[in-house]
């Protein structure tokens, strides 16, 4: 079966094919994988496709971004990196959907009243919903009627309880909405459902907090294979410090300056979203390689913003354990997560009241798919790579008509 999945960003669209004969348990190679990146040149896309060994680069040439995503599916049946004889042989196709609301809590075969669904969602996701139905309308466009799916990014926190998912503002508010979503649904549970395999444990005898650790980053407390609590809320800007947002911060000071900076909603979610968090307090960046390096210089920003991105790290860690009311796996994946080992070691330090213990030397020699607790600790720490394109495909595989 070959399964296309397409994973839209604001200004990316990176899309893969999967061709399987079985469903395999761990996660294979695409044999086409392409992605269009809208943040080079303001004038054009860049689009880069890889298959049959092959790396190709073409400039498109123009922000037209239906037309784009059409350029990128020719290159499936046509040029030096085509690997279908024609467009038919595409089974189904499965996109990454970050709203699904209080909706979804399921992968769903798209239907007309799902994407309307999609559509009215657009005020709580506004740089991701419209890219997400410009896929699924390119899709139409392209390849007809192939089944497609969308797996939403917030399906899997639909198991939170109220207690949690809601915010303590006068109730009518939850009822329109502003409540607690979550997201990075796809890898939070694609990684618990990965570390207890690892661990050749049933899953639904585990306590998990999962740190997905990129340039947004979130925790999940997973118990019994579902989730009970997040860190990102409404939005993605809840939780924790990442790249360059904030995460929580009181909300006062969102009132203080409005009332006496004259800051407006534009002005406030470039600060929070685009120039707070490590860029916001090192100066340097929002990237944690640029922060590690300029600490490992002497930079003293740097190493405040590092300590605190790992104050808050361990702060919402503790959080999450006191959800669970206890904890057996603590899994690191994401950007960070699978390749800082010192943010794996200062995240893992202080935890030993649990039992946990990391191992130094795994920590350090570049784990994945591993666990890197001591033989005795009482607490698993794992690293896994997260998949979302190959938990997208699996939905598609399950789903497929
Ligand atoms: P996104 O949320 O955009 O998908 P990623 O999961 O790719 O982000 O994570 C990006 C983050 O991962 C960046 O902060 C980057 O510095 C960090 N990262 C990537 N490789 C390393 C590394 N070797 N050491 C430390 N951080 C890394």
């Amino acid at each position: 079966m070959k399964i296309l999945v397409l994973n839209a960003g604001s200004s990316s669209q990176k899309s893969c094919l999967y061709d399987l004969d079985i469903l395999p348990s761990h996660p294979p190679q695409p044999i086409w994988a392409a992605g269009i990146d809208w943040t080079v040149n303001p004038d054009y896309g860049v689009l880069t496709v890889k298959a049959k060994g092959i790396k190709q680069e073409i400039n498109l040439s123009s922000q037209d971004r239906p037309a784009a995503i059409a350029r990128m599916l020719d290159t499936l049946v046509t040029g030096e990196t085509k690997v279908l004889a024609n467009f038919a042989d595409i089974s189904i196709v499965g996109h990454r959907v970050v709203h699904g609301g209080t909706e979804y809590s399921q992968a769903t075969m798209i239907t007309p009243p799902v994407k309307e669904t999609i559509k009215k969602l657009i005020p709580l996701a506004p740089s991701h919903n419209p890219a997400h139905l410009e896929g699924i309308e390119a899709i139409e466009q392209v390849l007809g009627d192939v089944p497609q799916v969308a797996v939403f990014d917030t399906a899997f926190h639909r198991s939170i309880p109220p207690e949690s998912s809601l915010y303590p503002i006068p109730y009518q508010w939850s009822e329109l909405g502003i409540r607690r979503y979550g997201f990075h649904g796809t890898s939070h549970q694609y990684c618990s459902q990965r570390a207890a395999e690892l661990l050749g444990k049933p899953l639904e005898s585990l306590k998990m907090v999962i740190c997905h650790l990129g340039n947004g980053a979130s925790l999940s407390a997973v118990k019994g294979g579902k989730s009970i609590d997040t860190t990102m809320g409404f939005t993605p800007l809840e939780g924790l410090m990442m790249g360059t947002r904030s995460g929580s911060i009181d909300p006062g000071i969102l009132i203080y300056l409005e009332r006496e900076y004259q800051y407006n909603p534009d002005s406030l979610n470039s600060l929070l979203n685009k120039e707070s968090g490590l860029k916001g307090i090192s100066g340097i960046s929002g990237d944690m390689r640029a922060i590690t390096t300029a600490m490992a210089e002497g930079n003293e920003r740097a190493k405040l913003a590092f300590e605190m991105y790992i104050h808050r790290l361990k702060g919402l860690i503790g959080s999450m354990i006191a959800s669970l009311e206890g904890l057996d796996v603590l899994v690191f994946t994401a950007g960070i997560g699978e390749n800082s080992a010192l943010v794996r070691e200062k995240a893992s330090q202080g935890w030993s009241f649990l039992g946990l213990e990391l191992d130094l030397a795994k920590n350090a020699a570049r784990p994945r798919d591993e666990d890197i607790a001591t033989e005795t600790s009482k607490v698993r720490v794992m690293v896994i790579a997260t998949a979302e394109d190959w938990a997208i495909a699996r939905e598609c595989w399950h789903l497929s008509p």
